[in-house]
């Protein structure tokens, strides 16, 4: 009798103690799923369902916001025709000069957007890395701190985690993430076999079932003479990110274009110039597209920056670096769904490490939640206080 009882309040004990451990892992299973490492993640107010990021490699502060320099625009400066380009981009009055230049984004910085790094309107936007190159540059604007370890262009996967790969790993961002380059490096600095996304750079051929554009890509690429082993024509790029916003309508779109730099460090003015211009005309189309398309128009925010800035004078212009002073300046402009500030930014102070959380917060996420370090979002939201 008295076995039997001590069997019946074992068999008890056994069955609240697995129900226990049941519990708990439910409990932790739920947790797990519905937070960042563990931590309780809470989405916050989204002001936009999209954004599309683009870098303009290496293109200087001084061009975006006070035009072409006339000093410049010189045959010692690689321009062929000199008359011509002055006829093309010189005019007396600077904010003239600067639309000449970026008709597009000049036009969104006044009429529905923002711009920083103006230094006549006392406005800085400094890199914080410290080195000034590409790679260094493209990793603060996408993870959202420098990381010292980062210190040259080499093909090396990234360690840091990008705005965009922390996004993906969430099941609503999935699949919806994509980016194209210039640069053949940037399979690297996403760390595409990590974070999944698909990445295309480069003269990288466009594989498996392909669009009648990426066939068309492929074909160019292919026949047309390469000015560079590593990167490709910006046109190119441009055309690869358009077809994937009207085919796939990526949440996210990182396009980034190269040749400002290169045409800059050949000592080219004029091409560095005319590359600007063609650039702010793909930026003008790629925001027409998303006008044109239900899920994109007026839900979808452009940040447009660059990976460094560049030195000064007739010969500084030409290259960047922690020796060329200037280098160290950029320029950040935000068109478009949930831009509060307008016009030319007066008096701030900012970092280019400040994109990736401003590009989290844009949809409602909190990128400064998953590691220490990472610089505070632009104040650019609306409701968002001045800092
Ligand atoms: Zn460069």
């Amino acid at each position: 009798m008295l076995g039997d009882r001590r069997k019946v309040a074992l068999m008890l004990l056994g069955w609240l103690a697995e129900s226990l451990y049941w519990a708990a892992l439910f409990f932790i299973l739920a947790v797990a799923a519905t937070s960042d490492a563990f931590g309780f993640y809470q989405p916050q107010e989204a002001f936009a369902e999209a954004v599309v990021l683009i870098t303009l490699d290496g293109l200087r502060p001084e061009e975006v916001f006070s035009g072409a320099d006339q000093r410049l625009i010189a045959a010692d400066n690689g321009v062929k025709n000199p008359e011509q380009c002055r006829e093309a981009y010189w005019r007396e009055d600077r904010e003239e000069r600067r639309k000449r230049l970026l008709p597009f984004l000049w036009q969104m910085a006044e009429e529905d957007g923002w711009i920083a790094g103006d230094v006549e309107s006392d406005s800085v936007v400094e890199v914080t890395n410290g080195k000034y190159f590409s790679y260094p540059g493209y990793n603060e604007i996408l993870s959202g701190r420098a990381d010292p370890a980062v210190d040259s262009n080499d093909k090396k996967h990234n360690k840091n985690v990008t705005v965009l790969e922390w996004l993906h790993q969430m099941p609503k961002y999935r699949g919806r993430i994509e980016a194209f380059g210039s640069w053949d490096v940037f399979p690297y600095i996403l760390n595409a076999p990590r974070s999944g996304i698909p990445v295309n750079a480069g003269w990288q051929k466009f594989e498996g079932s392909v669009s009648e554009t990426q066939q068309a890509i492929n074909t160019v690429q292919e026949l047309l003479f390469r000015e560079w082993d590593g990167v490709r024509y910006d046109s190119l790029t441009y055309l690869a990110a358009l077809d994937s916003l009207k085919r796939n309508q990526p949440r996210v779109l990182f396009v980034s274009l190269g040749e400002t730099d290169d045409w800059a460090h050949g000592g080219r003015y004029d091409r560095y110039l005319l590359t600007a211009t063609q650039n702010d005309e793909m930026i003008r189309r790629l925001w027409q597209a998303t006008q044109s398309i239900d899920s994109y128009s007026g839900k979808t925010l452009f940040l447009v920056t660059t990976d460094h800035g560049r030195g000064d004078g007739r010969e500084g212009w030409k290259n960047h670096g922690s020796t060329l002073p200037g280098s160290e300046r950029i320029w950040i402009a935000a068109f478009g769904a949930g831009v509060e500030l307008k016009g030319v930014d007066q008096g701030g102070r900012f970092q280019q490490a400040q994109v990736a959380a401003t590009l989290a917060k844009a949809l409602g996420e909190d990128l400064q939640s998953s590691r220490e370090g990472i610089h505070e979002p632009l104040p650019i939201f609306r409701s968002s206080e001045r800092q």
